[in-house]
């Protein structure tokens, strides 16, 4: 299953998350360590997205391809730097499209989003709670694949006045809800704090002084990494780290 981080901390080039740990981003798309039987490399689509230094909406930059293969990223990430970022790697769940619109981040106002896993039965499973959402979100999804359902549901809530914290853990117990054994490892930030939470998948996590990283594996060997335990919701910022049951 997909591969995906989030960083907040000073701003740093994107290609220091990206390319330059040995186990980085780019690293993971093709030699993962710990893809829980959900597939083997992270080949069908990526995306980074980052909020700019001087403030305002994030800007995201996505392929259908994979992302070693992409001849920009390597000078376009070494020359954007950012306190914020989220990037992922994709790998399709079988069925479902290899599109550029499919890979994440998924993007509403300030707001980036990911998901690590898969909604079992989707779409059947996630007829009921979309039949929620205003019909306009379901003729606009960014793509028919289970993420980007996710995604209209979490942004469903945010718009309600949900906390982030709340959307993201509202939506992980509906679907669990209606779809038991699905893994729901998402990820959602506005540049300010990031919520995480792991159903089914890894993620670990890197406080430092001035940085928090969290990453589906370990990027590098740092001995400030920790795994975060399954079935957890947590809330980092940059002064602060919560972490509840989900
Ligand atoms: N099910 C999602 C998709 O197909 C996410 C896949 C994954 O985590 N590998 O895009």
């Amino acid at each position: 299953m997909c591969r995906h981080l989030a960083y907040l901390g000073p701003p740093v080039p994107l290609a220091s998350l990206l390319f330059e740990p040995g186990h980085g981003l780019v690293h993971q798309a093709w030699a993962p360590r710990d893809m829980r039987g959900g597939g083997t490399i992270n080949a069908d689509g990526f995306g980074v997205g980052w909020f700019p230094a001087g403030g305002g909406d994030p800007l995201r930059y996505r392929s259908a391809m994979p992302i070693w293969t992409d001849a920009a990223l390597p000078g376009l990430s070494a020359s954007v730097q950012s306190g914020a970022v989220l990037a992922a790697v994709r790998s399709a769940t079988v069925g479902m499209p290899v599109i550029e619109t499919a890979a994440a981040p998924f993007q509403y106002e300030r707001w980036l989003f990911s998901h690590n896993g898969v909604v079992r039965g989707f779409p059947g499973t996630l007829a009921s709670l979309a039949s929620a959402l205003p019909v306009e979100d379901l003729l606009t999804l960014e793509a028919p694949t289970d993420s980007a359902a996710l995604f209209a549901l979490v942004r469903h809530q945010l718009r309600a006045g949900k906390t982030a914290a709340e959307a993201v853990a509202s939506v992980v117990s509906d679907v669990s809800g209606v779809s038991p054994d699905s893994r729901l490892n998402l990820l959602l930030t506005d540049g300010e704090q990031i919520v995480a939470t792991t159903v089914g998948h890894s993620l670990s996590i890197r406080v430092l002084t001035d940085s928090v990283l969290v990453a589906s594996e370990p990027p590098d060997d740092h001995p400030a990494w920790r795994a975060v335990p399954d079935r957890r919701l947590l809330t980092a910022t940059l002064t602060d780290l919560t972490m509840g049951e989900v």
